[in-house]
């Protein structure tokens, strides 16, 4: 069994940004994220706590805007617009879960798609379903789900590939993603009759759905490829996936471990994002 050391090729992949960074900067480029936090979920200043640091590392800038929950739509989509004309800014960010009174999508939808890094919005999502060569700004964490996959070469084209958990920023897109890349996808949710059917179909299963235990070492064949991209918390208070790991990774030909995995390479596309965002600026 390999593990697919996602914090290793996250630190690469920074490193590789640093470089990129300085390169941009010496063009009088210098790339800039907008981070929007609204009220201080203690998960969210932990994700924003990851992103802040991986800024420093590469040498993107960082500017972040606190508001108070009592914020209301119409004031967050007016900053939004202030940051989307702001030729300073490459990337704009709002950290989710928003409060209840706010709807996310119409927050979304605000974000100049050029400076939508965590690719969220319809128009980068739609892109993606061209092809490959579309995926410009795709969403972080399937995006760091397939440069792990290409990390340690493991080819998806024609892999029976599950993915477990269909929401629009993780299940959907990543299914698209493998997808474009010659997988057979089966993605399943909440509504799925036979869920262990597709799991033991699957030469690749990756799994984003936030319930520990979802997937047990009965529901996987022999060699399987799983990626876990789910975080849960255990009662010691440390994390871990959806899979269980300690039985599984006895059976996986390779397998993400909780945390370490897709956790790292998510902020690291992040950057990537970013990066990518500002060289396109003015192109
Ligand atoms: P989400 O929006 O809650 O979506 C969860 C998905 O799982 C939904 O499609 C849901 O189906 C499906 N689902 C729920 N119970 C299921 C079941 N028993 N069997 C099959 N499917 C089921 O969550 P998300 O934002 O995609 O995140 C999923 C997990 O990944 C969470 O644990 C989150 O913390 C983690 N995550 C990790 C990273 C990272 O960087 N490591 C990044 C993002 C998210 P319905 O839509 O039909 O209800």
């Amino acid at each position: 069994m390999q593990l697919l050391d996602g914090r290793k090729i996250a630190d690469e992949l920074l490193e590789t940004l640093k470089n990129e960074v300085i390169e941009l900067q010496d063009k009088q480029i210098y790339p800039k994220l907008a981070v929007i936090l609204v009220g201080d979920n203690p998960a969210s200043l932990s994700y924003i706590k990851q992103k802040r640091k991986a800024c420093e590392k590469t040498g993107i800038r960082w500017e972040q805007i606190n508001y108070d929950e009592s914020i209301t739509t119409k004031e967050l989509i007016s900053k939004i617009e202030e940051l989307n004309k702001d030729k300073t800014i490459h990337g704009i960010l709002v950290q989710l879960p928003l409060p209840q009174d706010i709807y996310a999508p119409e927050i979304i939808k605000a974000i100049d798609p050029k400076k939508d890094v965590d690719g969220f919005t319809a128009y980068n999502i739609g892109k993606m379903f061209l092809s490959t060569e579309f995926e410009h700004l795709p969403p972080c964490t399937p995006a760091g789900v397939i440069k792990m996959l290409d990390y340690y070469n493991i080819n998806i084209e024609g892999l029976e590939a599950t993915v477990v958990g269909a929401s629009n920023i993780v299940g959907k897109p990543l299914s698209v993603m493998l997808l474009n890349r010659g997988a057979t996808v089966t993605t399943c949710h909440i509504k799925t009759k036979d869920l262990k059917a597709h799991t033991l179909n699957a030469d690749l299963i990756c799994v984003a759905v936030g319930k520990r235990n979802l997937i047990t070492e009965d529901m996987v064949k022999d060699n399987v490829i799983l990626v876990d991209i789910g975080v849960n918390r255990k009662e010691d208070g440390k994390l871990c996936g959806d899979a269980d790991f300690e039985t599984i990774s006895k059976k996986a030909s390779y397998i993400t471990p909780v945390p370490g995995g897709v956790g790292p390479m998510t902020v690291a596309c992040l950057m990537e994002n970013t990066v990518n965002a500002a060289g396109r600026a003015n192109a």
